[in-house]
């Protein structure tokens, strides 16, 4: 951040007049004023939310231009191996990364499965990089709120490519799907041990599987498992009209097949943006997130008003002691909300 910025952000004014220099510095490419525009999307605190909200909408004529890209896999698939070099080889080529990881599992064990601080190292030392992993919240499905929003600051402040990564744990890859364009799969050989093991669902999700690990006294196993990716795929409807799943093999470690990659996501979005799927999926994700939003906002209203959690535990217990039904005792405090709110 220029001293200018910096400057004028320690300045004691209300956070919602910071907004706009924030924004504006933003637009000019400023890593730092992303990473405090991300962070404020991130907070909780009802005045840095309305920062944030003010921050977004002076951005928005700014968005959407970049190609965001899914990518999901086991861990130990070599996501973060991937990540790191296929971004580096994107700003090798001149365009501008960034790098946004969803994290579905902190709250249930308390720490980071996407690991330390010391994954995609050489990447996050890049000029052209930025990566920001999204902290678990856990509740009102907050997690991929935030990514979608950190999403249009990354492109609002110039990012090209944006990487939205998660691990294959239950709802997130979904979700990932109704933020992204392109999603890729990265799988291990024994393929048919992983399909055995994984949800056959996310075969659905996906518009490209790619083998890693494809190197050494693996190549063969992976090279197999690609074709027997190649069988499973062909009987499923793809997530994208249009586009038939594609199979590849590539070795994240040496750097190996990730050209092919890229140009099979630029092929997808030449593909998709001239039979209008590209658009129509934006405009159907968009559609989507404002159903989400209202739902997260009227269960975050509802549960942190205190007639609801006054009543909440009592009829809680009467349902676990079989004294009531829950569906009657939901409708019990619908009706505390809404006839409080009608006073
Ligand atoms: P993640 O859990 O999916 O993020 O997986 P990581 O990127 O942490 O990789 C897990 C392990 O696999 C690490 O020891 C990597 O060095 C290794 N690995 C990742 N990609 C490759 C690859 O292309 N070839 C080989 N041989 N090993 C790899």
């Amino acid at each position: 951040m220029d001293r200018q910025h910096r400057r004028r952000f320690k300045r004691k004014e209300p956070l919602t007049l910071q907004a706009l220099d924030i924004a504006a510095s933003l637009k000019e490419g400023n890593a730092s004023a992303l990473s405090k525009a991300i962070t404020l999307v991130e907070s909780r605190q009802e005045d840095h939310q309305r920062a944030a909200q003010e921050i977004l909408a002076d951005v928005l004529p700014n968005t959407g231009n970049a190609v965001r890209i899914g990518i999901s896999g086991v861990p130990g698939a070599g996501k973060s191996t991937f990540i790191e070099s296929f971004g580096l080889y994107l700003c090798g080529l001149g365009y501008k990364v960034a790098v946004l990881a969803i994290d579905p599992s902190s709250p249930i064990s308390g720490g980071s499965i996407l690991g330390d601080k010391t994954r995609m190292e050489k990447l996050s030392r890049h000029s052209n990089a930025f990566i920001r992993p999204t902290p678990s919240e856990g509740e009102f499905g907050g997690v991929h709120r935030k990514t979608r929003e950190s999403m249009l600051l990354c492109e609002a402040a110039g990012y090209s490519v944006i990487i939205v990564e998660t691990v294959g744990v239950g709802q997130s890859e979904a979700d990932v799907r109704d933020m992204v364009d392109f999603f890729l799969l990265l799988a291990l050989t024994g393929a048919g041990d992983e399909l055995q093991g994984m949800k056959k669902g996310i075969l659905e999700l996906v518009d490209a599987i790619a083998v890693n690990k494809a190197d050494g006294d693996n190549l063969e196993k992976a090279l197999t498992a690609k074709e027997e990716y190649s069988r499973v795929t062909m009987g499923i409807t793809p997530a994208t009209p249009g586009w038939d799943i594609a199979t590849l093999t590539c070795s994240a470690l040496y750097q190996e097949g990730l050209e092919d990659i890229w140009k099979l996501v630029l092929s997808f979005a030449e593909e998709t943006r001239q039979s209008g799927i590209f658009d129509s999926r934006r405009r159907n994700q968009a559609g989507k997130w404002l159903h989400a939003e209202v739902r997260r906002l009227l269960l975050q209203r509802f549960l942190s008003n205190p007639d609801v959690s006054a009543s909440l535990p009592l009829l809680e217990e009467k349902v676990m002691e079989g004294a009531a039904l829950p569906s009657a005792a939901a409708n019990e405090l619908m009706d505390v909300y809404f006839s409080l709110n009608k006073k």
